[in-house]
């Protein structure tokens, strides 16, 4: 048997490929270091069970990430209820820098003329200046709310709709997933190139929904937990409604969300446009390859 000597000589292989990234959000350093086979294992049957995945993936990061500048070792519950879903992509962006450096051959599409052409994106080139916002307001991103509220009219019992929002923690998302079917969650994959729809979007950065029957009313009924966030979106609220209120939302949030772009200019029209990318939606596409 060899000794721990041995094994710890063997890490340096991945200390050389390590990476450091800053966490927006928690404003915190961290250390991402690159995937070895037993994540690539763990991340390939998670997709033969998608509702595991979002879990699978978070531990993925969580073992693959250090934080220098905190004093004591987060545990993995620590980690998803205190860091946001927006961190997180930076964290995985990290991870993949580490490990493959490129998201290889991608195929390009001029938003203007559709011309299409393939290009080789690297990690390093979807990184603007403007691609990452720190947050900047006086309270943490868990502690602030940011209340939008919706008229109704024409119905005498409801007088309107409050919805308490704000930023999701990696927790927050991940119990919006475990609301989703597996077909469910494929589907959105192969139709819309993500995981989520607008209606599971709204409800992970939806932390309670208040419904006042009048103007003046002192107990409005109150959804709180996931289920039923989630549940009142899916199956009361209509189309529009959701897409008004999710706008509202982005006006205040949008910037928070980073942006993996690389810039280019049509060979066709000349237009410039951006290719983004989704580091989730990027992740997976490696494992589906
Ligand atoms: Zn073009």
């Amino acid at each position: 048997m060899l000794n721990t000597e041995a094994f710890n000589n063997l890490k340096k292989l991945s200390s050389v490929r390590q990476k450091e990234v800053f966490c927006p959000l928690i404003k915190t350093r961290a250390i991402t270091s690159p995937l070895k086979v037993a994540d690539d294992l763990s991340i390939k049957s998670a997709i033969v069970s998608p509702d595991l995945y979002d879990l699978n993936i978070s531990k993925m990061i969580y073992e693959n990430v250090m934080f220098p500048d905190l004093t004591n070792k987060l545990s993995f519950e620590e980690f998803i209820n205190n860091t946001s879903y927006i961190d997180r992509q930076v964290l995985l962006w990290g991870i993949l820098f580490s490990t493959y450096k490129t998201l290889g051959k991608q195929q390009i599409i001029c938003s203007e003329c559709n011309n299409k052409f393939e290009d080789e994106v690297t990690l390093e080139s979807i990184i603007q200046k403007d691609s990452i916002t720190l947050w900047d307001q006086e309270e943490s991103f868990k502690d602030h709310n940011y209340l939008i509220e919706e008229k109704i009219e024409d119905i005498d019992t409801i007088n309107r709709i409050v919805f308490n929002t704000g930023i999701p923690t990696i927790a927050d998302h991940l119990e919006v997933l475990r609301l989703i079917t597996t077909e469910k969650l494929k589907e959105n994959f192969e139709k819309f190139n993500s995981l989520t729809t607008k209606s599971e979007d709204l409800a992970t950065v939806t932390r309670s929904i208040s419904v006042y029957k009048t103007e003046d009313d002192k107990a409005p009924d109150i959804f709180s937990t996931a289920r039923d966030v989630h549940h009142v979106i899916h199956s009361y609220l209509l189309m529009d409604f959701c897409e008004d209120v999710f706008s509202k939302y982005n006006t205040q949030f949008s910037k928070y969300l980073p942006a993996f772009k690389k810039p280019y200019v049509c060979s066709k029209c000349n237009k410039n446009f951006n290719f983004n990318v989704d580091m989730e939606v990027a992740l997976l596409r490696h494992y589906f390859r």
